[in-house]
């Protein structure tokens, strides 16, 4: 079997434009000589960075026409090794790899009638606890209110998702002000204002409240917090019993993590923006991590994210992989969270409740009661449909041009 084209694909999905900014997955198709295709995600859909995640998967394809897609291990040693930005890393480079790796194991899968995670050791869980996350942001598929202000809104919002039938929840209670429209003066880098702290503490106590012992709570901080505000904001949210505390400081400064990993008695997560088993190794090594959260769309695709995983289980890692992107990035996700041994619980965000966004895939996997079936079907068990396709901006990469040999 060859490679034969590779189609580059920008999905309109809604949510573009709106207030929390645009929304442009960019999914990657390969196809073969024998009739077989395999979709993957490069992981940009949201923040600024699409652009070059859909000309950055454009180069890569060059390097791959011709190529057996069988040859999963050989395809990305050579994009890593060969294109010589490639060993560069970064966000937009490993955005890239990550999406053609996605869609070669998706098509490996296919060519052998088998799901991803059979290819990757088969299962040792099936039923992934999920959390529902970005709780900020309001709950459920059609809210017109994205902002959530004071304690009492987080305390619904809680009860909203326990209803929805979760035990688990993420939330960042730092990022909105206490003004109305959540802006106004609110410094988050420290030494923080007592009042930033008061704050952000009555909106998760009214949220432990809300929730009652039952209820596991994340704290996320995007890492707008820095070291030193993230410590003074954990050391407040210990006793309110904090499931684990999420990029707290600069996601590539493994130094600042282990200071507040030091100085905070709750588990610290991180790893959205840390790609490859080369961005990993520093944090793992000084052990600043308790769960590491990899983005298969954004550290190296399927091949990198399982041995990323792999090498945390020996430093007692657990692993949440981080999802928001297309239903395609969600399929991936599953994948390989029922293949890992230190799998902790499944990230189910609020963008991917928006129904246009779920219309762009021929299948829609939602939890149930708080947990995730593993699909069963070949490769990732996820493809855009063809009327999603029809819709896309698509340039279409068939000639083969290497850089290096
Ligand atoms: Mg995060």
């Amino acid at each position: 079997m060859k490679i034969v084209s590779v189609d580059v694909m920008q999905v309109p999905s809604g949510n573009a434009g709106s207030s929390r900014g645009d929304w442009c997955p960019v999914i990657v198709r390969i196809n073969t000589d024998e009739g077989i295709s395999g979709f993957g995600e490069v992981g940009l859909a949201y923040g600024k960075g699409w652009r070059a995640g859909f000309g950055m998967v454009q180069d890569f394809a060059e390097v791959i026409i011709g190529e057996d897609p069988m040859n999963i291990e050989k395809i990305w040693e050579t994009i890593f090794r060969k294109t010589f930005w490639g060993m560069g890393g970064g966000t937009i480079v490993n955005a890239g790899i990550s999406g053609i790796d996605i869609a070669l194991w998706d098509l490996k899968g296919k060519a052998l009638g088998l799901p991803v995670w059979q290819l990757l050791g088969g299962k040792t869980n099936d039923n992934l606890r999920t959390y529902a996350s970005q709780l900020q942001f309001n709950w459920g598929s059609q809210t017109d209110k994205q902002v959530l202000i004071t304690p009492e809104e987080y305390a619904e919002v809680t009860r909203v998702a326990i209803a929805d039938g979760y035990n688990s929840i993420k939330v960042d209670p730092i990022v909105f002000s206490a003004q109305a429209d959540g802006k106004g003066p609110w410094k988050i880098t420290g030494p923080l204002e007592h009042r930033v702290i008061k704050t952000v503490y009555d909106r998760v106590a009214a949220m432990r409240k809300a929730g009652g012992d039952a209820l596991d709570i994340i704290i996320e901080n995007h890492s707008n917090t820095d070291t030193i505000s993230a410590i003074q904001i954990g050391q407040a949210l210990e006793e309110l019993r904090i499931f684990y505390y999420e990029e707290p400081c600069h996601p590539l400064n493994a130094k600042s993590m282990l200071e507040v990993r030091n100085n905070v008695k709750i588990p610290i997560a991180s790893g959205e923006r840390i790609y490859t088993r080369f961005g990993y190794r520093e944090f793992l090594e000084n052990r600043s991590l308790h769960v590491i959260q990899p983005d298969i769309c954004l550290c190296g695709g399927i091949t990198e994210a399982k041995k990323i995983c792999d090498m945390a289980y020996t430093y007692d890692c657990a692993v949440q992989i981080h999802v928001c992107g297309s239903p395609i990035s969600k399929a991936a996700a599953l994948q390989i969270e029922a293949v890992i041994p230190n799998f902790i619980i499944h990230e189910h965000h609020q963008r991917a409740l928006n129904p246009e966004s779920r219309a762009t895939c021929l299948y829609d996997y939602q939890p149930v009661n708080g947990k995730y079936k593993v699909p069963d079907r070949p490769g990732i068990g996820q493809e855009l449909t063809p009327e999603t396709i029809a819709k896309c901006n698509i340039v279409t990469v068939s000639r083969a041009k290497k850089y290096m040999s």
